[in-house]
């Protein structure tokens, strides 16, 4: 049995012959209400200056800056940039640019590190890195311990003077502008074209570059736009109606921020305010200034809201909705929340990476969540729940969550392995443990998947795993996720030690201790600081595998959990 969105038959026909710049700038049809962009509301809002950017200007910046970078770095059909940078203004103008001359963007997580940036640059083998002056060391050193040939470099800001600067390349390409000619699809191009490169772990091993096409992205914003004025698509949305302000303050690298915030609301004629990095008071300062509406957020960022006495200081009775995704959030924090803020909406949403962004939200006639769903799959998607014996699921039987839609992703690059193993015959396998009820409201139980998930942010255990195999006392290692009442989960390390008689140091505290110290250091030292261990070291003698030689990570897992672990 398969579930399907009760309302996959309002969703229109996906164009798959249009690029993302010319989707979201031209779009039209004839009976899907597109918000009007009014000449009066402004696209994005810079946060600290207030500056604010218009739908026409957005446009041409798109165009200048798509000719300035074809005339200083002669960008190529296909060719990758990538994007390591704090949220910016000009994040989707970058963005749009890179697709009007065919490339492909490959967001980045600004606090990485040198060594994981060198990674994804390794993969992506970017012609341009366009980044921060606050990024600039990082990138050189990424760079010296790459093989990636040449690379540019391009700035947000001015920030050094041999490297050219957005508004600089902008200036450049006003007078190249009649030269350029916008990359455009044939028939069914849009779905064989990559618009970005992600990176996810999905169900297993190491973060993988996972390809979206722009058919991928522009299916997932018509999906969300169908899903929030459902019952009737020439009604407008009640979830966001136009004039709704949004908290763009998800970092635009990852998916939730890269196609909700930065293409859904722009696309739904909403006003995006650009916040580069989070930090609470001035959070709360600016949902009063800018008069922000709508909260896009992570569960963290809930708890706060919750429990820090400063939220108090502020008057956020103005706030229409609050939508958290990203991770689970529970009904103990909704309501405490919803107590707080009683005329507010609060809800949440499930996604992923594989889905290029929503799999199920708060449906327009259903604005709060059924008690401990994530929402109802939206228009488009179907649904199987495999349970453990390979059967299917019926509704309200617990299973692993097969997707299927045209949000589902193109599959891994250069990794056949991987995507044989998690698209399957059209299907994509989540690794969630979920149950549906009739209506598609979507329950998810627990994670399948290795993944461990710190304020939102993927940390794969394998990733670490390796990491700890080359440090020098290190024989065999397994990470887990062990709950923490802020950040969700937290990576805890099993580790076995080459030399066992010195495993004993659990009773010699000091040098145990000194130990589980120089471990945890060897991983400050060269991850970024959500992947840390806060979970702590733990010795053991072995790690538990299968007979094939497979970590029995739930083992572990399971029993961190049901000795009271939690950070
Ligand atoms: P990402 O690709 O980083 O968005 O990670 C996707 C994964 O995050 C999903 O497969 C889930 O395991 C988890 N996730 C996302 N949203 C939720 C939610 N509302 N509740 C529980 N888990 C979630």
């Amino acid at each position: 049995a398969d579930f399907t969105s009760p309302y996959s038959s309002l969703l229109p026909s996906i164009p798959d012959d249009q690029t993302l710049p010319q989707f979201m700038f031209s779009y039209k049809h004839q009976t899907l209400n597109r918000p009007e962009r009014s000449v009066s509301v402004p696209c994005t809002i810079q946060d600290h200056t207030g500056k604010k950017v218009y739908w026409e200007e957005l446009r041409q910046r798109v165009q200048h800056l798509a000719a300035g970078l074809k005339s200083r770095f002669n960008l190529k059909d296909e060719d990758a940039v990538c994007i390591f940078s704090p949220n910016h203004v000009d994040y989707p103008v970058a963005i749009w640019a890179v697709h009007t001359l065919g490339g492909v963007v490959s967001p980045s997580n600004p606090a990485y590190t040198a060594e994981e940036f060198s990674h994804q640059i390794d993969v992506v083998k970017p012609a341009l890195i366009l980044t921060h002056p606050a990024c600039l060391e990082t990138v050189s050193s990424s760079l010296r311990s790459s093989s990636v040939p040449k690379t540019h470099i391009a700035l947000f800001e001015p920030g050094h003077a041999s490297i050219p600067f957005l508004e600089q390349l902008i200036e450049e390409g006003k007078s190249k502008v009649q030269e350029l000619i916008p990359k455009s699809f044939g028939p069914e191009e849009g779905k064989s074209k990559k618009a970005f490169v992600c990176f996810s772990s999905g169900t297993t091993g190491k973060p993988k570059a996972i390809a979206l096409s722009h058919y991928n992205v522009i299916a997932n914003v018509l999906q969300t736009l169908v899903h929030w004025q459902c019952n009737d698509p020439k009604r407008p949305s009640t979830i966001m109606p136009v004039g709704s302000v949004i908290m763009g303050v998800l970092p635009f690298f990852h998916i939730y921020g890269l196609v909700v915030s930065v293409h859904f609301a722009l696309f739904a004629g909403l006003t995006l305010l650009v916040v580069p990095k989070f930090n609470f008071v001035p959070f709360l300062k600016s949902i009063v200034s800018h008069k922000v509406t709508h909260l896009l957020i992570v569960p963290p960022q809930v708890v706060l809201l919750c429990k820090h006495p400063a939220a108090k200081d502020y008057d956020l009775s103005h706030l229409k909705a609050i939508l958290c995704g990203a991770a689970p959030l529970s009904v103990e924090l909704i309501n405490m929340l919803g107590t707080m803020l009683p005329n507010t909406r609060i809800a949440q949403g499930y996604g992923a990476t594989e889905a290029t962004g929503t799999i199920s939200a708060v449906h327009d006639s259903q604005w709060t969540n059924v008690p401990g769903s994530s929402g109802q799959l939206i228009p488009g998607m179907s649904a199987r729940v495999v349970k453990a014996d390979g059967s299917l699921a019926g509704a309200g039987e617990l299973g692993e969550l097969l997707l299927a839609g045209p949000n589902i992703a193109m599959g891994y690059t250069n990794d056949e392995k991987a995507t044989r193993e998690t698209f399957i015959d059209g299907w994509l396998r989540t690794g969630d443990e979920v149950f549906l009820d009739k209506y598609c409201n979507v329950h998810i139980v627990d994670r399948l998947k290795e993944l461990i998930k710190v304020k939102g942010f993927q940390v794969a255990p394998a990733e670490l795993e390796g990491h700890l195999l080359d440090h020098p006392d290190v024989a065999d290692a397994c990470v887990v996720g062990i709950p923490d009442d802020f950040s969700g989960e937290v990576p805890l390390a099993f580790v076995v030690l080459k030399d066992v008689p010195r495993q004993k140091a659990e009773t010699f505290a000091s040098e145990a201790e000194q130990l589980k110290r120089s471990i945890s250091q060897h991983v400050e030292g060269a991850k970024s600081r959500y992947k840390w261990l806060a979970g702590g070291v733990r010795f053991i003698q072995e790690i538990p595998k299968s007979p094939s030689g497979k970590i029995l990570r739930r083992l572990l897992r399971d029993s961190a959990r049901a000795s009271g672990d939690s950070s």
